[in-house]
């Protein structure tokens, strides 16, 4: 028997028009690409979207066509997305810290015919452009006046084009199960892969992370999404704060310290996610200049490790809560998110920073369980190490393409290549990528726990940890290590620093110092380079 409910699709544009009835003044602020701050409505994003889904449809895009943006976290940006979407198009967002070669490779695979692009990346743009044959069209994301010369055919001012179209286009009634949006994984080896999100997914999705136990934002929230749109899709928040009605605050391409806190400053921030990096630029803007945060309420870390001494610095001198979280792009991108549930509630100070600094737990729709390499599921006993695998609505069931196929298995689960435990209480903790881990006479050792122990040294900036070949052990954890400016911390110092925060047995055989460690496009550290740099590097026992 079917139930007698009504058949409501879950489509993103409702989202905007719900956001345009319920809470129509509330505001979207954008440091914009040409400079000053300016300021928008969900009154204005509805009309503005509308605008841009009957410009696309007049420049001859059709449903299922793949529009790309090039851009910042802004209010435009965010207005090409509803747009493409509410006219059965696909947004597909492009990470501007790939290589040209790579965002072109990417462009072609994914048959882009429409780019938005921010003035920024002009240059990027211009070098590409000519080498993606189903490109029809470059509209450039700022006004007639800030236009600039340029050898591409064709471009045209956003504020131009738009202008040309009145606003009461009426969105496409579409099967919920309708593409929607694109973003390719950076994936540090082989070809980028694509995600496709459809309308569902990312209407569930946003609900997920709205839960008070996940990002838990409401309508008197102020939420400023430092983590970019271009990656994995600004973790929701685009979707979520209008679903709320939440203001929305976006960093255009500002994102160190003195302008993140300008932001959270000026427009009274409550509520902010980014990745760790983010937020050590804007601690030490903090503790050069002795300001507080007084409106700030939550923050959401994730993309890699958040440091323990992040979790507690927030904490302890802000008044900041931390929210660790953890996710990928296939998972639209939400995963798990660490909050306290009340069977930590007796636990002391330390021991709660024990849980927090874990990624956490799912949240309704999201389904994970550990296995070994036979597939054999593992325990939940904090310990046991496992590949983290998960199903849901909101992740992938298949690449666009049909490549990396070997991730997904029959019964829906995909394999997330990364390596956790899970305690009893449903607490997860990476503690590798499955290519990263050292795997020590048979045992493995995680990488990112000895990370996370030694940027807890006030001397160290960034570490990591690799596997160097060992005569004896395999391998053995080499610590790669970059020093805070004007620090000298040595070896000994610092293995001994670690030393009793970890098995004996994992404590790295040497420390190498660094000036700079090599990171992917998405921020993450590229261990695959740095095991190249150190393939012939020697351990002290084996030189000896
Ligand atoms: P991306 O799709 O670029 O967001 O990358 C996803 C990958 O980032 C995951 O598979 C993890 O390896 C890593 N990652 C994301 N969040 C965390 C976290 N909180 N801690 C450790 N690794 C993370």
């Amino acid at each position: 028997m079917l139930g007698l409910m009504q058949e409501w699709p879950l489509l993103c544009h409702k989202i905007i028009d719900h956001a345009a009835r319920q809470n129509p003044a509330r505001e979207i602020v954008s440091r914009s690409v040409e400079g000053p701050i300016v300021r928008m409505t969900y009154a204005d994003l509805n009309i503005r979207s509308r605008k841009v889904a009957e410009r696309l449809a007049r420049e001859g895009c059709v449903p299922g066509d793949r529009i790309a943006t090039l851009a910042w976290n802004t209010g435009r940006h965010l207005e090409c997305w509803y747009g493409a979407m509410g006219m059965g198009g696909v947004y597909h967002t492009l990470n501007p810290r790939l290589f040209p070669d790579q965002i072109a490779w990417i462009m072609r695979h994914a048959e882009d015919g429409f780019l938005f692009c921010d003035l920024t990346f002009m240059p990027i743009v211009e070098k590409i452009a000519p080498s993606v044959p189903s490109l029809r069209r470059i509209v450039v994301l700022t006004d007639e006046a800030h236009l600039p010369q340029s050898p591409l055919p064709g471009l045209v001012a956003y504020e131009t084009w738009l202008a040309e179209a009145d606003g009461d286009f009426r969105w496409l009634e579409l099967d919920e199960n309708t593409a929607a949006g694109m973003c390719y994984t950076s994936g540090t080896t082989g070809e980028p892969k694509g995600v496709l999100y459809s309308h569902r997914s990312n209407v569930l999705h946003a609900m997920m992370a709205c839960m008070p136990d996940a990002m838990g934002i409401s309508s008197r929230d102020v939420v400023l999404p430092v983590v970019p749109m271009f990656h994995a899709n600004a973790w929701g928040l685009g979707q979520s704060a209008p679903m709320v009605g939440a203001k929305l605050v976006m960093p255009g391409g500002k994102m160190d310290g003195a302008s993140i806190y300008e932001l959270l400053d000026t427009e009274k921030v409550t509520f902010s996610a980014a990745v760790p990096t983010v937020w050590l630029m804007l601690l030490q803007h903090l503790e050069e200049t002795g300001k507080t945060l007084p409106h700030l309420r939550k923050v959401v870390i994730g993309g890699s490790a958040c440091p323990r001494v992040m979790i507690r610095k927030f904490e302890e001198n802000y008044g900041v809560e931390v929210v660790h979280a953890w996710g990928m792009t296939e998972m639209s991108p939400l995963g798990t998110l660490c909050t306290l549930k009340p069977e930590c509630d007796g636990l002391d100070a330390e021991g709660k920073l024990d849980i927090r600094q874990k990624q956490g737990w799912a949240p309704f729709g999201v389904e994970m369980k550990i296995t070994d390499d036979a597939d054999v599921e593992r325990p939940w006993d904090g310990a046991t190490f496992g590949r983290l695998k998960v199903r849901g609505p909101a992740v992938a069931r298949a690449y666009y393409g049909g490549a990396g196929g070997e991730q997904f298995d029959a019964a829906g689960w995909f394999d997330t290549g990364d390596v956790a435990h899970i305690d009893a209480g449903g607490y997860m903790q990476i503690t590798d990528r499955a290519k990263d881990v050292i795997k020590s006479g048979g045992e493995w050792i995680s990488t990112i726990d000895l990370e996370n122990i030694a940027v807890g040294h006030p001397d160290v900036a960034e570490a990591a940890a690799i596997g160097v070949p060992h005569a004896k052990w395999d391998e053995r954890p080499l610590l790669v290590v970059v020093r805070k400016a004007g620090r000298n911390v040595e070896k000994k110092a610092l293995l001994d620093f670690m030393a009793g925060k970890v098995a004996r047995w994992w404590i790295p055989d040497d420390v190498a110092f660094v000036d700079e460690i090599p990171h992917t496009a998405t921020g993450k550290i590229q261990k695959s380079v740095l095991r190249e740099r150190f393939r012939d590097y020697r351990l002290p026992a084996d030189r000896a």
